[in-house]
C-alpha cells in the first residue's frame, strides 16, 4: 500500500503581501511624479452584506498602499440606465484611474451593459470586452482578477502549464471563463466544465490541474482528483468550506489551495496592482 500523500499548501497570503508591498512602491512613485494618488471608484448597488464586505476590504487595502479611493454607493432601486449613467461619468472623469462595479450588480440590472460603460483603459477589474478580447486572443490588458490572481499563484509554485491539461470548473463571466483563457494563453489543454456537464467526475480524473469554480460547497470530490494533481479552490462557504472536498483531494494532489488564504488574497493584491497600471497609462497616453 503507498503511503497516503499530504498536498503542499499553496498559501495565497505571502504573494498577495508582496504584491501589495510592490504596488505601495509604484503608488507612491506615481503621486512623487504627479502630485495626485491613484484613485480607484468603487460602485455598489444596493447593500448586499457580502459585497458591502468586499468594497469595505478594497477600500481598506487601498488606503494602506497609498491608493485613493472614491465609493458610490447607490440604492437597490437602480436602473440599468442610471447605473451606465454614473460609469459613464466615472469614465469621463479624469481624477479616477480605475472603476470596479461590485458583482452581482442585482437580478434587475443588465450587467453587460454596466460593464461596457466602463472606459476599458480604467477595466482594472477585467470585466469589459476589450478586456475579453485581450485575454481571449493572449494579447496584453487588464486581466479578470481572481484568473489572474489564479495564474499568479501558479506561477508563485513553480506550476508547469504548457501542454498540461487543465480542468476548469464553472463558467461565469468574472471567474470560470477567463481563468481558461489565461490558462489556455499560458498553453495548457483547457477543458470546461458546468452544470450541464454530463460526467463531472470523468473530466476531473483526467487533470492535471483543477480550478474549481463554481459555487457549491465540496463539489469537487478528493476521491476524483488524479494523484499528483494541482488543485485551485476559488470558492468560498461558511464554515471556511470551498467548493473542494480539502480533507480528501489533499490525501492524492501534490499542490492545493486553503479555503481561506489561498486564491482570496490574490484578487485584490491583483485589483490594486492593475490600478496603478492604470493610472500610470493614463498620465503615459
Ligand atoms: P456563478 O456566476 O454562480 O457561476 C457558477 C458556475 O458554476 C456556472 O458556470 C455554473 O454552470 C457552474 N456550476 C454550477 N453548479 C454546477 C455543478 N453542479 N457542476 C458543474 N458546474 C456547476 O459563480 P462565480 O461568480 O463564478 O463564483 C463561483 C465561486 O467562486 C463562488 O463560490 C464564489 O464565492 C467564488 N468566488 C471567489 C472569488 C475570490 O476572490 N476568491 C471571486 C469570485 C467568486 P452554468 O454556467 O451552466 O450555470
Amino acid at each position: 500500500m503507498s503511503p497516503t500523500r499530504t498536498a503542499q499548501l499553496m498559501d495565497g497570503t505571502g504573494p498577495a503581501r508582496r504584491l501589495l508591498e510592490e504596488t505601495a512602491r509604484r503608488a507612491e512613485e506615481f503621486t512623487r511624479r504627479t502630485g495626485t494618488e491613484p484613485c480607484l471608484a468603487t460602485v455598489l448597488v444596493g447593500e448586499d452584506p457580502a459585497s458591502v464586505t468586499y468594497v469595505r476590504m478594497k477600500r481598506a487595502r487601498c488606503a494602506k498602499v497609498g491608493i485613493r479611493s472614491r465609493h458610490l454607493g447607490l440604492p437597490a432601486t437602480t436602473t440599468t440606465a442610471e447605473l451606465v449613467d454614473a460609469l459613464t461619468a466615472l469614465s469621463r472623469d479624469p481624477q479616477v484611474h480605475g472603476i470596479l462595479l461590485q458583482h452581482p450588480a442585482g437580478p434587475h440590472i443588465d450587467e453587460r451593459a454596466a460593464f461596457e460603460a466602463i472606459a476599458p483603459e480604467k477595466d482594472v477589474d477585467g470585466v469589459t470586452m476589450r478586456s475579453f478580447a485581450a485575454m481571449g486572443f493572449a494579447l496584453p490588458g487588464f486581466v479578470s482578477c481572481t484568473p489572474g490572481g489564479i495564474v499568479r499563484l501558479l506561477d508563485e509554485y513553480h506550476v508547469e502549464l504548457a501542454g498540461k491539461h487543465a480542468v476548469v470548473i464553472g463558467r461565469s463571466a468574472i471567474l470560470g471563463r477567463p481563468t481558461g483563457m489565461l490558462l489556455l494563453a499560458r498553453d495548457a489543454t483547457v477543458t470546461y466544465c458546468h452544470s450541464r456537464t454530463a460526467d463531472l467526475s470523468a473530466h476531473v480524473r483526467e487533470a492535471d490541474v483543477v480550478v474549481a469554480a463554481v459555487g457549491v460547497p465540496r463539489l469537487v470530490r478528493g476521491e476524483d482528483v488524479k494523484p499528483g494533481a494541482v488543485v485551485i479552490d476559488a470558492g468560498y462557504h461558511a464554515g471556511n468550506v470551498g467548493d473542494v472536498d480539502f480533507d480528501a483531494a489533499r490525501t492524492r494532489a501534490r499542490l492545493i489551495t486553503p479555503v481561506p488564504g489561498g486564491v482570496g488574497p490574490m484578487t485584490i493584491a491583483v485589483l490594486l496592482a492593475q490600478t496603478v497600471d492604470a493610472a500610470r497609462q493614463q498620465l503615459d497616453a
